[in-house]
């Protein structure tokens, strides 16, 4: 009997996989249909910054390379970008940062790149650096963020600087970046970005392009003619009371690992560094395959829900680098091997955002290297 349970485990052990990010390309495309559909008249420049929200950057830029919604990508970064079309990608890449050094504008104008230029010195490294193709530049504004982009004191010249510039496409774009768009009780601070932005506009023959995810939900007047969705595009809510899927919305990410271990414990059992958890009762406690070194919040607290066999168990004690703690409860059947879901599908990541302090969008963008992919299509 001992030696079949034996057998009965091994086989269990050789499919049972430790943290994974399951990304569901069906949802992505879904969501990407479902977002047109918000602004019908408005070209998307789908966000894969920081490895495509944590969801893969050429895996998420393949699969909407051919989608005939997605008019451009953009990213942060120059890297980011060359890595677009080190895989082929052949899109429009924008760079919401623009360019950090005058090396970089060689670069730039032979790839193609669009990149906002927030800074003089930006226009003056153009100005000053040799390139054989004129940059195709959209003039960044702060509308009211006081992050990057011309003040309203430095618009005129820098508009100017760039129209009288041989290197430069024309006519420029212009582009800005909503501060408040994500919470409607702001409604009056946001309503100012957006009337400002769309007075500078008026002296604009070339792109406009304002709103992000929020902004192209909420607002209206924000619904340019190019809008940049981030968030929304990988199924989750840019907004503190809702999940994607009340907006229509599917999660393309789900984290996943396994229950590796299971121990009874008698009540008073103290759990895991520091003996955070004391048992209240006897009962069931499951290990699971995922912790802080995979991207699971050190800072989550007791109870925070996982979805184990169709139910939802309570973390129980601090998350450690490789594993965390739930209770199964005393009459668990849970075995080792059984599949643990952290979040997404069933789980939305925006309750468990919340449960840490923290937003959705930094839990999928700080999973870690060494969690594996797997990509349904
Ligand atoms: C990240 C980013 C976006 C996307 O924001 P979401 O809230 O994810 O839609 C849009 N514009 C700029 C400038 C950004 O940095």
């Amino acid at each position: 009997m001992e030696a079949q349970d034996a057998i009965v485990r091994c086989a269990r052990a050789t499919s049972m996989k430790s943290v994974t990010a399951v990304i569901n390309l069906p949802a992505l495309v879904g969501n990407i249909a479902k977002i047109q559909s918000y602004v019908p008249q408005s070209k998307l420049i789908a966000v894969v910054k920081a490895n495509a929200y944590g969801h893969g950057l050429i895996t998420v830029s393949q699969a909407l390379e051919q989608d005939p919604h997605v008019h451009a990508f953009a990213v942060a970064r120059l890297p980011e970008a060359m890595e677009l079309r080190e895989a082929g990608i052949k899109k429009p890449v924008v760079l919401l940062e623009g360019f950090l050094n005058a090396e970089d504008v060689p670069v730039i104008a032979e790839q193609g790149f669009f990149t906002a230029i927030h800074d003089i010195e930006q226009i003056e490294a153009i100005e000053r650096t040799p390139i054989n193709k004129p940059i195709h530049a959209w003039l960044k504004i702060d509308i009211g963020m006081h992050r990057l982009g011309a003040s309203r004191d430095q618009v005129q010249e820098m508009k100017a600087r760039l129209e009288q510039s041989s290197k430069i496409v024309q006519p420029i774009g212009l582009i800005s970046h909503l501060s408040v768009a994500d919470t409607p009780e702001q409604e009056d601070y946001n309503r100012e970005q957006i009337a400002y932005f769309n007075e500078v506009a008026k002296d604009f023959k070339g792109d406009l392009c304002l709103a992000n995810s929020a902004g192209i939900i909420s607002w209206e007047d924000a619904r340019t003619q190019f809008v940049r969705p981030g968030i929304i595009m990988y199924g989750i809510s840019p907004y503190a009371d809702k999940t994607g899927p009340d907006l229509g919305l599917q999660p393309v990410m789900t984290l996943k690992s396994s229950l590796i271990a299971t121990r009874k414990l008698k009540k008073g059992d103290r759990v895991g560094y520091g003996a955070a958890w004391t048992a209240p009762y006897d009962t069931i406690l499951g290990i699971v395959a995922a912790g802080y070194g995979d991207g699971y919040p050190r800072t989550m607290p007791n109870g925070a829900p996982v979805l184990i066999n169709g139910r939802y168990v309570p973390t129980a004690g601090h998350v450690c680098m490789d594993m965390l703690f739930v209770d199964l409860g005393p009459d668990s059947t849970d075995k080792i091997g059984d599949e643990a879901i952290l979040w997404g599908e069933g789980l939305p990541v925006e309750k468990i955002a919340a449960l840490c302090g923290t937003i959705p969008y930094e839990l999928v963008c700080r999973i870690m290297p060494r969690v594996n992919t797997e990509v349904q299509d």
